[in-house]
């Protein structure tokens, strides 16, 4: 396996997912804004790119993983975007969570240049995305899948969702279910917290109950530690769910949980959370009840 692959954002996740490609055989020349993190992936191999569009020249395949809708508009169509460098024939992978507008624009900026777009955000973590077991959530032609079938493999399982937009689409429909999840978990751990229950009890009842979701296996264990690593930042699900409204403005469909959940959000942001996992949106509700939601056990693993 020797393909050319232009990879453009080395953050939490893109590191993984280009360290996976690089260590499975692929030439892999790597673009990040902070060139530091392209250099350290790089450690194992592959080369750093001065720009994106020196990324994509050559390039039979561009995987992008990146912020938000900005950052995809100003690698696509800056400057130095790929653009200025995609041949035709190229697929270029998104795997960034960003507005389905925004995917419709670099779908027709790529057409135009004879290239294609494939919208591929992801479900799965950090971790994932190192051992290659991520999900891509997949809009696009079947024919344009079928050419980069095998680096998407490489980094997970594809679930093609439909045409051009539909992945990005079903992605926001995912972290719309998973942010209000975790957050009537939180809620409902601080009420059960104030009233004197025991948050291993009450997390146990709740995971044994029907209430139970993947979501809280993932996120409740960190919350009773008190561990709020991030695996997926607060500022970027506070960015989902922005896009998520966006998404159902745009088409009249009511969603008042997200609404609330992304005020919620706003409210974490101004407390300096940004960084923070999503799941720390625990500590603005320990703030109004003034008791924290811990496991009285020591030493979790
Ligand atoms: P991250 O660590 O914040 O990385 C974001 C990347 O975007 C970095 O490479 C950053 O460059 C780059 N970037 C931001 N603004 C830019 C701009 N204007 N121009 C060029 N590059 C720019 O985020 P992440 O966790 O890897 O997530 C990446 C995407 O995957 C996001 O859309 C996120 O919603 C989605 N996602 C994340 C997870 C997760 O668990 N973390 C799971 C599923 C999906 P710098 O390094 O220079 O800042």
């Amino acid at each position: 396996m020797s393909r050319r692959i232009g990879f453009i954002g080395t953050g939490l996740m893109g590191r993984g997912m280009a360290r996976n490609l690089i260590q499975k055989g692929y030439t892999v020349k790597i673009w990040n804004r902070t060139r530091e993190k392209a250099h350290e992936v790089a450690t194992i191999g592959g080369e750093v790119a001065e720009w994106p569009a020196d990324a994509a020249a050559g390039a039979e395949v561009v995987v992008m993983m990146l912020a938000d809708p900005n950052a995809v508009l100003d690698v696509v169509e800056g400057p130095k975007g790929i653009l200025h460098s995609i041949a035709s024939g190229t697929v270029v992978i998104d795997s960034s969570t960003i507005s389905p507008l925004t995917t419709k624009r670099v779908a027709e900026a790529l057409r135009a240049k004879g290239a294609d777009l494939l919208d591929a955000p992801v479900f799965g973590s950090k971790h994932d995305a190192e051992k290659g077991e991520l999900g891509f959530i997949l809009g696009g032609e079947q024919a344009t899948l079928d050419k980069v079938k095998d680096v998407l493999h490489s980094m997970g399982k594809v679930f093609h969702v439909g045409t051009s937009g539909m992945g990005t689409f079903a992605k926001l429909v995912v972290n719309h279910v998973i942010a209000v999840t975790l957050e009537a978990m939180n809620e409902g751990m601080a009420l059960a917290v104030k009233a004197g229950l025991d948050a291993d009890v009450m997390m146990n009842i709740i995971q044994s109950s029907r209430a139970r979701s993947g979501i809280i296996e993932m996120k409740g264990p960190q919350v009773l530690k008190g561990d709020f690593t991030p695996f997926f930042p607060l500022r970027l699900m506070s960015k989902d769910m922005g896009l998520v409204l966006d998404a159902a403005h745009s088409m009249n469909v009511p969603m008042p949980l997200t609404a609330i959940v992304r005020e919620i959000y706003s409210n974490c942001l101004a407390e300096g959370l940004g960084e923070e996992d999503f799941c720390a949106t625990i500590k603005w509700l320990e703030k109004a009840i003034k008791k924290e939601v811990r496991s009285a056990k020591k030493n979790q693993s």
